[in-house]
Formats: C-alpha cells, sequence, structure tokens
C-alpha cells in the first residue's frame, strides 16, 4: 500500500535490527563519547518505511520543485516514538536534502511551516510523506532508530533520484548517530572509535536467537553514565567471537558472546542477570545483553531449540520472539 495520499513515485525499504555479538568499552573520551570494539549483526527483525510523493499535479515530481520539501512523518510506534524533528528517520531527510543540494534549506516538516518558516507557500510545496512501520523493539538496544535513518537514507536517496552509493550514504550516516553507518550497510562488520569505522567481516551460516523484550525500557545513556561510575575499561579482544562466525561454530560463539555494558546494565536493573542465568538455564548457548539493553538474546543450536528456550523463559520478559542472523541489509521492497 501507498503512504497516505503520496500521487507520485512511492519507495519501500525494509530494514532489520542489529545485535551485538561482542561489545567492548575501551574507555571514555574527550568528546564524552566512548571508545568501542564491537562486532555487530543484522537480525530478522524488521521495521518498514514507505515513502512517497504528494504535490500539486506533476509539480511534487519535477527536480526543480523539490528545491523546498516538507517532510511528514507517520508511524505506529507509540508515544515513545518522535514523529518529528527528532525522529532519526526525519533527521536523515534534513541531511540528505543537506548533502545533495535537492532540497535547499526549506527541509520543513508540519510545525515548522507554521512557526519558524511562514514563508514557506504549504500548498505549493511537494510533501514527502514517511509511514514507519514498527516491528523493531523501541529503545530495546537493538538500534531501531539508527534502522530507521538508514531506512530514510536508502529510500529518499531513490525517491528524491540523488544517487549517492551505499558508500557515500554510509559516510553521511555517520552525523546520523553511531549505529547508523552499519545499519546502512548491514551483514557482519567489526567497528571501532564511536562505532562508526566498520570492517565487514566473514561470517559462515545462520545463527538461531530467541530475543527477549524487557517490561521497561532502558535509557542507552544511563547506561553509559552508570559504565562511568563503576566500571574500567577493557581490554577484551573480539578473536573467539570472530572466530566462531567464520567457523559456523554456534557452540564456540555462544561461549564466546560479551558485552561490557551488562555489568552497568545489571547495576541498574537486577533482574536482567538473573533472566540472563534462566536462559541458560533453559538451555541456551549462551545469552547477551543487546547493547545498551535491556533486550536479552539467547543463543540456540536451531530454529526449534529457540522456540522452545523462548517456551520456558516467557514469563520473564514482555515478549519473546524467535529471529535469526545474518539478516542482510536495508531491501527495497515494491509499495
Ligand atoms: P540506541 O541507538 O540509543 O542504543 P536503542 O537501540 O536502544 O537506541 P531505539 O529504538 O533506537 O533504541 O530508541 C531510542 C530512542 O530514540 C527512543 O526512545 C526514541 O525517543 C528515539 N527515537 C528517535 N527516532 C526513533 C525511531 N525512528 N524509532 C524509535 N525510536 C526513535
Amino acid at each position: 500500500m501507498r503512504p497516505e495520499q503520496a500521487d507520485g513515485p512511492c519507495v519501500a525499504v525494509v530494514v532489520p535490527a542489529k545485535l551485538n555479538l561482542f561489545l567492548s568499552v575501551r574507555g571514555r573520551r574527550p568528546d564524552a563519547f566512548h571508545e568501542l570494539v564491537t562486532v555487530l549483526q543484522t537480525v530478522s527483525l524488521y521495521d518498514r518505511l514507505r515513502v512517497g510523493l504528494i504535490g500539486p499535479p506533476g509539480q511534487g515530481h519535477h527536480p526543480a520543485a523539490r528545491r523546498r520539501m516538507r517532510v511528514r512523518l507517520s508511524h505506529n510506534g507509540g508515544p515513545a516514538v518522535p514523529s518529528a524533528d527528532a525522529n532519526l528517520a526525519v533527521r536523515a531527510a534534513r541531511a540528505l536534502g543537506h548533502a545533495t543540494k535537492v532540497i535547499d534549506l526549506a527541509v520543513v516538516d508540519e510545525r515548522a511551516v507554521t512557526l519558524a518558516n511562514p514563508e514557506v507557500d504549504a500548498a505549493a510545496t511537494p510533501v514527502t510523506v514517511m509511514n514507519l512501520d514498527k516491528g523493531i523493539p523501541v529503545a530495546g538496544g537493538m538500534a531501531g532508530g539508527s534502522a530507521d535513518a538508514a531506512a530514510a537514507l536508502v529510500s529518499l536517496n531513490e525517491l528524491w533520484g540523488c544517487a549517492l552509493s551505499r558508500d557515500d550514504l554510509r559516510r553521511l550516516a555517520a552525523v546520523l548517530g553511531s549505529d547508523v553507518p552499519f545499519c546502512v550497510v548491514g551483514g557482519t562488520a567489526l567497528a571501532t572509535g564511536r562505532g562508526t569505522a566498520l570492517a565487514q567481516v566473514l561470517c559462515r551460516g545462520t545463527f538461531h536467537w530467541v530475543v527477549c523484550q524487557a517490561r521497561e525500557p532502558l535509557e542507552t545513556a544511563a547506561v553509559y553514565r552508570a559504565w562511568d561510575r563503576h566500571c574500567r575499561p577493557s581490554e577484551v579482544e573480539p578473536d573467539a567471537v570472530l572466530q566462531a562466525l567464520r567457523g559456523r561454530d554456534a557452540e564456540a560463539l555462544g561461549a564466546a558472546l560479551h558485552n561490557d555494558l551488562e555489568e552497568a546494565a545489571f547495576s541498574l536493573r537486577p533482574e536482567l542477570e538473573d533472566a540472563k542465568k534462566a536462559l541458560i538455564d533453559a538451555g541456551a548457548l549462551g545469552a547477551v545483553l543487546s547493547g545498551s539493553g535491556p533486550t536479552l538474546l539467547a543463543l540456540c543450536e536451531s530454529e526449534q531449540a529457540a522456540a522452545a528456550v523462548g517456551t520456558r523463559v516467557r514469563g520473564r520478559f514482555a515478549k519473546t520472539v524467535v529471529a535469526h542472523s545474518p539478516a542482510g541489509g536495508p531491501e527495497f521492497r515494491p509499495c
């Protein structure tokens, strides 16, 4: 289905969530970010973004008309997901507009039209409509917002005819957030720095997970503040994870899963540590906090084993979902 009212071209992109198979915090940087070494992989929970143009007949589809544009976002993510400027998909639209000069200064949302840019003639300005269908848990440490930013870059690059390469989009993505460059590319990657310096790594085979969503969200910034208070920089290396991925060895991967943010997250939410133990007791090969949490990931030897573990631990979580990794990257779908 097309985005509501879009009368011109329409582009749809599905984008997967990410998990961190390994995350080591090397320390706090002078710019207040943390220096990380992390192994990222996409997992089969998806958001779907459809973008389309509304405009006076013909006008919205003419490149000259796109130098002025309003952007309007709707989503089904509930009150925790912002609808205007604070939404990472809208920020990505602005960043792409500025970078490609397709849209001059008038990338505006509804509020900006009335408050900040009264001179913009709403009726004559084409609108890019964005419809976001959330399947990735919100504030779960699975990079849902970053995935949406990536989906916006990929879909609007097509809709607006910007003709940027995936590499160009990846570079642009770094200003939007640490996980966005990875979400533009997908697959499996080793990331360093604040998480934006990426190298794809070899992963053979498919891994099966129970994705366990906690009842209460956990704010990323609060987890890093707790890390600053309680934890010391670590020097753990990702070699065992990389080797397990190369060797399609689920058992070795289960043993090698590692996340330095667990200590900080567990200090804020002790029940997560108990839940991680329960996942191992229920038969998982290994379990780890996803990013800054609170989602926990349990690695299992097969899809059936993951379903069984999910059933055993269901009472502890808001939701358990069986998923596989890696899950590719952003992909176009029919509108
Ligand atoms: P982080 O990238 O900080 O680790 P996360 O992966 O834990 O985040 P997200 O689903 O990205 O979780 O949401 C974090 C916050 O980002 C939300 O609480 C929300 O306020 C904001 N946000 C902005 N854009 C989006 C979006 N498109 N989808 C979900 N949340 C968004």
